[in-house]
């Protein structure tokens, strides 16, 4: 067991922060007790680590990522620019420095094999729990089709472990499911609009509505999610109209009012991605850098008209092909686009675990929880860029177990 004593509480429900708390942690890595100093008892033989001045947190979590990306180029993503080897070992590398940020959970949106999920479980590597989609899905023509520009066209990781993830009509879509669910996929991602290609844009639609229902219809059958990656356009609605459990960047949402009140209405939840597309702005290819800034000033308006509609905006970052191990970018833009700082840290902890269905697991400092916890030094809410360095993040803890301490007084203190 582990009591830390002293620091400020922020429990990821949105409640008032608790000064000089306590949070135990107990040997089975969930949470005992979690309160005022003078409201949790704390045996005499159970070590301490004072943390006062700092502000302790549950694990930080990213509902969007991508692990295994490391850049846009065709080449890249044909597995092409180095040995397998070496590529999976920088994945390794990869998920050892996202966890160490305090990261503890990340939803992998594609192209992350779910090898590394077991990995990290078995303790092969350290590294966030991981949910994985393995292979996107989308039709022919869609986002997980990729040919280069003669038309030529291969598998998108070139690797036959994974599934192809691209799937036609309603038979298609229903096969391509279980075929993903087989290999052990925690989520099912699919690509409902363009992005970033002169011949799909990002208003264009991929999937009727009757195959994007047989999809989510065959996912929530076999107890999947549906992450869909929509932008705006008829895809948008079919998106929604069809279902799916949340909206992957929504960046025109704000033109479809009527689609936030049936998210709000259906549950669904909004993940806006605002730190990928920052990226994009001005590092993109041609095509992307013009359209992340067509849609910027409607991208900002959606997270706020979408949060006024009670639909649930959370944190994930889309990031991984342009940067890994700053997630926590994601939690300043949503602040700079209109959400309080406690609202921001809800998005990256207790509503970020209800996007994944975990809900009644993960994302909040509550007994009887999984101990995912985090001790930054200083206070979050007074400045949100203090989650970004890495020297101020001093303590994380994943399934109760230290995975990193900077602080190093376990014992002492009172
Ligand atoms: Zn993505």
């Amino acid at each position: 067991m582990l009591a830390l004593v002293g620091g400020t509480l922020i429990d990821g429900t949105g409640q008032e922060p608790v000064s000089d708390s306590v949070v135990l942690v107990g040997d089975q890595g969930r949470i005992e007790a979690a309160g005022t100093r003078g409201a949790v008892q704390i045996a005499p033989d159970i070590p301490r680590l004072d943390i006062t001045g700092k502000t302790v947190l549950p694990g930080l979590i990213d509902c969007h990522d991508h692990l295994a990306s490391f850049g846009y180029s065709l080449e890249s993503r044909w597995g092409l620019t180095e040995p397998r080897s070496t590529r999976d070992l920088r994945i390794g590398q990869v998920l050892e420095d996202t966890l160490r940020t305090g990261y503890t959970t990340v939803r992998d949106c594609g192209w992350l094999d779910t090898g590394f999920k077991t990995a990290v479980d078995e303790g092969l590597v350290a590294g966030p729990r991981l949910l994985v989609a393995s292979s996107p899905l989308s039709p022919t023509h869609g986002g997980q089709d990729r040919p280069a520009d003669s038309g030529h066209r291969r598998y998108s990781m070139s690797d036959p472990v994974m599934p192809y993830g691209i799937a036609d009509g309603v038979d298609g879509v229903r096969a391509a499911v279980r075929e993903l669910v087989r290999v052990g996929t925690d989520v099912i991602k699919v690509f409902q609009t363009g992005f970033g290609r002169a011949t799909h844009r990002d208003v264009d639609t991929a999937y009727s509505l009757e195959e994007l229902r047989a999809l989510v219809d065959e996912s929530h059958i076999l107890g999947k999610k549906v992450a869909c990656h929509a932008i705006g356009g008829p895809g948008l609605r079919t998106a929604v109209e069809a279902g799916v459990d949340s909206i992957e960047h929504g960046c025109y949402l704000d033109l479809e009012p009527d689609l936030l009140k049936m998210m709000a209405d259906q549950g669904a939840y909004l993940v806006p991605t605002l730190t990928v597309f920052t990226f994009h702005e001005t590092r993109g290819n041609p095509v992307a850098q013009e359209e992340s800034q067509a849609f910027k000033r409607h991208h900002v308006e959606t997270v706020q008209r979408a949060m006024s509609e009670g639909v649930k905006v959370v944190a994930g970052t889309d990031a991984g092909g342009w940067i890994h191990g700053n997630n926590a970018a994601e939690l300043e833009l949503l602040v700079q686009a209109g959400m309080t700082p406690m609202q921001s840290l809800v998005a990256g902890t207790g509503w970020a675990a209800g996007c994944l269905g975990l809900e009644r697991e993960l994302g909040t400092v509550v007994p009887g929880k999984i101990a995912d916890l985090v001790v930054v030094d200083g206070d979050p809410l007074a400045d949100i860029t203090i989650l970004q360095d890495k020297e101020r993040v001093q303590l994380v803890i994943k399934d109760g177990k230290i995975h990193h301490d900077g602080i190093t007084q376990i014992g002492r203190g009172s």
